[in-house]
């Protein structure tokens, strides 16, 4: 599993593409840059130490999962019947090694399962019930489905579904034995601007070997089961020690129909293009505007990250010194499709 290592590690996290305002209170400010540094921090200590990829891209996806800042786990945005369905997908680069699973509803670390899909399963993909079957066959911890709720979020299924004008669903059983303070000012505005989004992290360790991980509570109000792009390889997570690992945060069914945490790899391999092209090609060429955006680092430790949204939390960190936090200031799109061949 191990190639002649470099030594080099490089790791990028993501905290959902949206549409956060500019003039956000300091103290919404403050509290995203305090997770992902404290995330970042993590998952760089691991790398530094020697850890696997893998290792450190879960267990930074499982730490944001926790933080109810984001659309992960404790967060997670709301069914259209009230339900938090989770979903999570994990890959390594070395051998194409992946698991994933939707729908998920008592699991803590939904990221946590999918790796287990991957190590203790045949399988890629499980869902719901039967994801839920495999998770007690597990040690992983388990939770009352109330864990999951938080105020802004079922604030932000209201609004949806007046708008809609649909009923509105009763709280979860044991809402106010589980809830818990907010991390937000009590007069924040409520709704998705302030709420941050799906969660990711990508990384390249000192033995040459990508890893990517992405979690996600979904879109708010979503019906009848459905999944997006981020328990989906290749649609919304890949990891290819040839070429780069990549995760992905957006409208997922645009991120489904054009496979594009796959074709960023795929324009490497097969285009020769660099990781700066392949990924603003997707970013801003390939999906329309206010799709989405995506992390990725390649197998040379380069990182790319970009949103078409306007917004996305974000942070990369690396051993030969980069670091930074970031959430506007997206780069500048490529001026065409054609621009920046490979380097
Ligand atoms: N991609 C996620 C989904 O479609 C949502 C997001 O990233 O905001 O489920």
């Amino acid at each position: 599993m191990t190639t002649p290592h470099t030594g080099h590690y490089a790791i990028a996290i993501h905290g959902g593409a949206g549409f956060i305002p500019k003039d956000v209170p300091t103290a919404h400010k403050k509290a995203i840059v305090t997770s992902l540094e404290r995330a970042l921090a993590e998952g760089r200590a691991m790398l530094e130490r020697g850890e696997p990829a893998l290792d450190a891209v879960e267990h930074v996806v499982a730490l944001l999962e926790d933080d109810p800042l984001f659309n992960a786990g404790r967060g997670g945005v709301f069914t259209a019947e009230g339900r938090n369905e989770l979903d999570a997908s994990i890959m390594e680069g070395a051998d194409l090694r992946c698991g994933a699973v939707a729908g998920v509803t008592t699991v803590r670390n939904p990221i946590r399962l999918a790796r287990k899909v991957m190590t203790d399963t045949r399988h890629v993909l499980l869902a719901r019930e039967g994801a839920e079957r495999f998770a007690d066959s597990t040690q992983l911890e388990r939770v009352d489905p109330a864990y999951f709720y938080t105020p802004g979020r079922w604030a932000d299924l209201e609004k949806v579904l007046r708008e809609r004008g649909e009923p509105i669903p009763a709280k979860p059983a044991g809402v106010g034995e589980h809830s818990h303070a907010s991390p937000l000012p009590s007069n924040a505005p409520l709704g998705s601007p302030l709420g941050f989004g799906t969660v990711g992290c990508v990384a390249l360790d000192k033995f040459g070997n990508l890893a990517a991980a992405t979690s996600t509570g979904g879109l708010t109000a979503k019906r009848w089961g459905r999944i997006g792009d981020s328990p989906i390889i290749a649609a919304g997570t890949y990891a290819d020690n040839a070429t780069a690992a990549v995760s992905c945060t957006g409208t997922g069914e645009e991120y489904i129909r054009r496979a594009v945490a796959y074709d960023v790899c795929a324009q490497m391999r097969y285009a020769g293009h660099s990781l700066d092209r392949a990924a603003r090609d997707q970013i801003f060429n390939r999906l329309e505007p206010d799709v989405g955006g995506l992390i990725a680092v390649s197998r040379k430790g380069d990182i790319a990250m970009f949103t078409n949204t306007g917004s996305m939390p974000r942070a990369e960190a690396t051993s030969r010194g980069v670091y930074r936090v970031l959430i506007w200031d997206a780069p500048e799109p490529l001026d065409s499709p054609s621009a920046g061949v490979a380097r």
